[in-house]
């Protein structure tokens, strides 16, 4: 048998051009392999790899991804990527939107979170802040730098937290309907109960762009309080989901927050039709939404982040919400160090 192995030759073909035949063939497949890698990480737009932080003492805390399995970049402020996006930025001449609701007793936390995002948020860029409001006259006179506006929306709402909870999804997408829509690219949606501590620049623009929960960053899918209740329209199947976003920054394209907007808000209406709101209001609803349709950007921590020991242990902090974590002040709602 060996010997016949040895001495068969297919008629035509010597044994040195087998060899080399085959031999063609590994390296055309070879090839073709590494080509196809080639383009995949480029459609991904990034290459997907895992780098870890160091703490001050050296020693190496959580494993920080770069990339999503569906090629969604993960945006860290200080990386060459984040730079790259600002230089790409820096001439586009791109408008964004930035819209805070200011119900009630909220109008306090407003001129310290224009201040800091004036400077801190999209440097150098043209900026319009959109106050969604019950209280024009709460609005504090402020000169604002070049290129940036701001336009006050008047919405007559009841103060209720709850209340509130049900209807900004809907108030966000009839105000992008009507006004927004035709002024800015991008815009982004943030609570007011924030204040800016570091730079956030263009790396954050994206079509649509969802932030890490800080406490379910890096924290396994079982611990993610997606909704349970099998009838609400946030309900996630233990199968689904990828990550867990907070409420409290998102944005992207304007088209892209409109549709968000209005489909979040359509879900909660259709909950409300049968007395049910998600266990975590609207933040329940949008996690549902980016299931649905994912985002194509993601902000790490760095861009939401309070001060608890249940927070994720990230170097550079960019935006604090101020309720919530240790540094409450006097005026906030909660008495505790931590809440949800
Ligand atoms: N908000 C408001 N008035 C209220 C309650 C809420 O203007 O009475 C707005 C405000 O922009 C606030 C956001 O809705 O930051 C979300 O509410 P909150 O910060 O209380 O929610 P949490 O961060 O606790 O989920
Ligand atoms: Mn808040």
């Amino acid at each position: 048998m060996a010997r016949f192995l040895h001495t068969k030759q297919l008629p035509g073909l010597e044994r040195g051009t087998w060899r080399r035949l085959v031999l063609f063939c590994c390296a055309m497949a070879g090839f073709i392999y590494f080509l196809k890698a080639q383009l995949h990480q480029r459609a991904a737009g990034e290459k997907p790899f895992v780098t870890y932080l160091s703490t001050a003492s050296g020693k190496k805390v959580d494993p920080l991804i770069n990339v999503t399995s569906w090629g969604a970049p993960i945006v860290w402020g200080d990386r060459e990527e984040s730079q790259l996006r600002r230089m790409e930025f820096a001439d586009k001449g791109v408008t964004t939107g930035l819209a805070v609701f200011v119900i009630g007793k909220y109008s306090h936390y407003l001129q310290k979170f224009i201040v800091s995002a004036e400077r801190y948020f999209l440097e150098g860029q043209a900026v319009t802040y959109y106050i969604l409001t019950d209280n024009l006259r709460g609005i504090p006179n402020l000169s604002l730098r070049t290129g940036r506006k701001l336009k006050a929306l008047y919405i007559a709402e009841r103060p209720e937290w709850v209340h509130l909870s049900r209807t900004r999804m809907s108030l966000l997408s009839s105000s992008i309907k009507e006004f927004i829509k035709n002024e800015v690219d991008y815009l982004f949606c943030m609570d007011v109960d924030q204040v800016f501590i570091n730079r956030v620049g263009a790396e954050i623009l994206g079509d649509l762009v969802a932030t890490f929960h800080p406490v379910y960053f890096n924290r396994p899918h079982y611990t993610f309080p997606y909704e349970t209740t099998l009838d609400s329209k946030a309900y996630v199947e233990d199968s689904e989901g990828d990550y867990y976003y907070t409420s409290e920054l998102y944005g992207g394209l304007c088209s892209e927050i409109y549709e968000l907007a209005l489909l979040c808000s359509q879900f909660i209406i259709q909950d409300m039709e049968m007395s049910y709101h998600a266990f975590l209001f609207e933040e329940s609803y949008l996690n549902r939404f980016f299931i649905n349709k994912r985002p194509s950007r993601i902000l790490s921590p760095e861009y939401s982040w309070w001060d608890a020991p249940e927070t994720s242990n990230i170097q550079v902090k960019r935006i604090l919400s101020l309720q919530r974590g240790c540094f409450q002040d006097s005026e906030s709602k909660g008495a505790n160090c931590y809440s949800t």
